[in-house]
Parts: C-alpha cells; sequence; structure tokens
C-alpha cells in the first residue's frame, strides 16, 4: 500500500485544436459555464490519453444532467435496487445521465465522460477497465489550467480489507460481464468498484504502460488474462499474487 501515494500519468496537451469534447444538457437545472469548462477540460484530458493508444476521432460525449433525483430514478430504472448509481451511460443510446442532486455530480460526470470515450475505441471493453479507468479519472483534481491525478484513499483502505479476507478470485472477477460485475457490486456496496479501482491503479503504479497495451490487446481481441500477461511479461498467477500482496 505504501507504494500508492500518486498516481502520474503523463499526458501531453498535443492539440489545441477547438473541438467540443463534451455537450452538457441540463434538464430542469442548471449549470455554470465554469463547471461546463471543468468537464470538458476532463474530457480533453482523457481523450488525450486514449489518443496516445488509439488513433481515433472523438465524438462529442452528450451528457444529459437531471435536475430531479425522480427523473433519474426512472431513467436508471433503480427506483427499487438496493443501491442508488448516481449516473450511467447507454452504450446505444450514445449517452450519459446523471443525478444533479447528488454532491459529486461533478465527479460522476467525469466518470460518465470516461465510458462515452472508451466505449468509441474499445466497444467490448471489460467491466473491469471500463470501471476502473472511470473511478481512477473521477477522482483527478481539475481546475481550468491543470489536471491534477489524485487517489481515493478509502478504496484502498477497503481493499486492504476485502485482500486480508482471501476471499477475491481475480482470474474470475476480471472475466466478469457488466451485468455480474453490477450483481457482485450489489452484494456489498461498491465491492466491484474498489476491486477495479485499485487493481487498475496498481497496474499504473507497479507496471507503467501496461494498461495502454493491455487496452491495445483488448482490442486485438485477446481476453483480460492474455492481455495482462503480455504487458506485464509475467504469469497471471503472480500478478494477482503481487497484488493481493501489494493490497494487504
Ligand atoms: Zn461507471
Amino acid at each position: 500500500m505504501k507504494n500508492y501515494f500518486c498516481i502520474v500519468l503523463f499526458i501531453g496537451y498535443c492539440s489545441n485544436s477547438l473541438a467540443q469534447y463534451t455537450n452538457v444538457n441540463p434538464i430542469n437545472c442548471k449549470i455554470s459555464d465554469h463547471e461546463k469548462e471543468l468537464v470538458e477540460a476532463m474530457a480533453k484530458y482523457q481523450v488525450n490519453y486514449y489518443k496516445r493508444i488509439f488513433d481515433f476521432e472523438p465524438t462529442t460525449v452528450n451528457i444529459d444532467l437531471i435536475g430531479k433525483h425522480k427523473d433519474y430514478l426512472k431513467l436508471s430504472h433503480s427506483s427499487t435496487t438496493k443501491y442508488k448509481t448516481a449516473g450511467f451511460y447507454n452504450p446505444s443510446a450514445q449517452k450519459a445521465f446523471v443525478d444533479k442532486t447528488r454532491n459529486a455530480y461533478l465527479k460522476t460526470m467525469y466518470h460518465e465522460t470516461q465510458h462515452a470515450i472508451i466505449h468509441q475505441v474499445l466497444p467490448n471493453v471489460p467491466a473491469w477497465i471500463n470501471e476502473g479507468m472511470s473511478e481512477l479519472f473521477e477522482c483527478f483534481e481539475v481546475s481550468k489550467d491543470q489536471i491534477k491525478p489524485d487517489i481515493q484513499g478509502y478504496k484502498f483502505y477497503k481493499m486492504k480489507e476485502y485482500a486480508g479476507k482471501n476471499s477475491l478470485n481475480l482470474r474470475t472477477f476480471l472475466g466478469l460481464t457488466h451485468s455480474q460485475w453490477q450483481e457482485l457490486n450489489g452484494t456489498e456496496e461498491g465491492y466491484s468498484y474498489t476491486v477495479s479501482y485499485s487493481f487498475v491503479s496498481f497496474l499504473f503504479m507497479k507496471y507503467p504502460n501496461s494498461v495502454d497495451m493491455i487496452l491495445q490487446k483488448l482490442k486485438q481481441g485477446r481476453n483480460s488474462i492474455q492481455a495482462i500477461e503480455y504487458a506485464t511479461k509475467k504469469e497471471f498467477n503472480q500478478i494477482e499474487m503481487e497484488f493481493i500482496t501489494a493490497m494487504r
């Protein structure tokens, strides 16, 4: 755990293009120009990250910001579920929906923006890396002029608890479909988010550039285990052991 003080991503601002990366549509609410700028800056940052890996022309990320909690619940079909979401991305509608009544709605917009962008380069993205990357970006500190990586210390704390229990089978976890991932997340609030975020952070820290390579290999049709073994040049069992040990 002691090595997890910071996650450094070197992302160049290679273009001064006037492209608009986000389109936030407030419904029954308002969003300030400053907040719009922050969402735009974060989207640009993420696009630049993925442009280092994939050759693609990003399409604008559409976000409906919902002002009434009841309306959001209806849209998310989560009015009856145990744990409520604060936002979601609908790949077929190519649109994100965010509950404005939540305090962290800006962070949720950074999170959903990642889903929208990764789906452009990797439509079949596995759940663990899709959510892990969103969790990673959502906690970054964003201002108009700079974006600073930050960590979610609470999740590492929770991960330490899970690692201590020896109940995690990482190989199985990485193979979960999005719905299986969600189902597991419902058994203990935030479980799947915690494991995904912690594992992605571990990869960034211990194997710099491995995430870039994993994403490339996934795009080429490898499964998660094959992609991880290729990128780290290690057997998966070894990686699993290193992860659990690092988190304890
Ligand atoms: Zn998500």
